[in-house]
């Protein structure tokens, strides 16, 4: 997908988006590395320091969801695949929803998604299965106030979470982890309508 077919598929659903390159936002793109948390494209500052990390939806669930996979054996190699990728695994709760905290989690796993079966885990065991394989749980603090949705293009950057906030949406870890780009944009696309968040978009390339 183009950046403009991105555009386009977006103001179809009723959204605002433009193309930006990375100097035309006044925040600073980071470069992600192996320390930074893969984490949800949640705006909301964080328990855990190590922010420069691919942020995608629902952490590590973002990769069993869009293939489909329900069961906990499927998220512990998950977390594995993405510490091979080079990318520290995690999900998270919220201080008020413990680990019902993360939107896309609780719209999955209590059958709101389009054409996407609940987990066959609750939130709990999701959260002890991605630890006991190594990864990490992040708490989010405060309320959401995210104003737009940033869709990120550049391969190996991220938007790290700051008082105005934004969904940050990685798309560039579609390729490193074979994702259908379309079918992914349209869950995260979904899951932020679904969260009553901001129909905005930016869709970010280099530059
Ligand atoms: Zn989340």
């Amino acid at each position: 997908m183009s950046p403009q077919d991105i555009v386009e598929a977006l103001e179809g659903r009723g959204w605002k988006a433009k193309v930006l390159k990375q100097s035309d936002l006044a925040q600073p793109s980071v470069k992600v590395d192996d320390a930074g948390l893969f984490k949800c494209v949640d705006g909301r500052k964080s328990d855990h320091s190590a922010m420069n990390g691919p942020k995608t939806l629902g952490g590590v669930y973002a990769l069993v969801a869009a293939r489909k996979q329900r069961d906990l054996g499927s998220l512990k190699e998950a977390v594995d695949e993405v510490k091979k990728a080079g990318f520290a695994p995690s999900v998270h709760g919220d201080e008020g929803s413990h680990e019902m905290g993360c939107g896309f989690f609780k719209l999955w796993s209590t059958g709101q998604l389009d054409d996407l079966d609940p987990p066959e885990y609750s939130a709990k065991e999701g959260r002890e299965a991605v630890q006991d394989a190594g990864g990490a749980y992040e708490t989010l603090e405060g309320k959401h106030s995210e104003s737009c949705v940033l869709i990120n293009l550049v391969e190996g950057t991220t938007y790290e979470p700051q008082n105005d906030q934004s969904f940050v949406v990685d798309a560039w870890i579609t390729s490193t982890f074979d994702l259908d780009v379309p079918a992914y944009l349209t869950r995260a696309a979904e899951t932020v309508e679904k969260l009553d968040g901001p129909k905005v978009a930016k869709i970010i390339v280099a530059g």
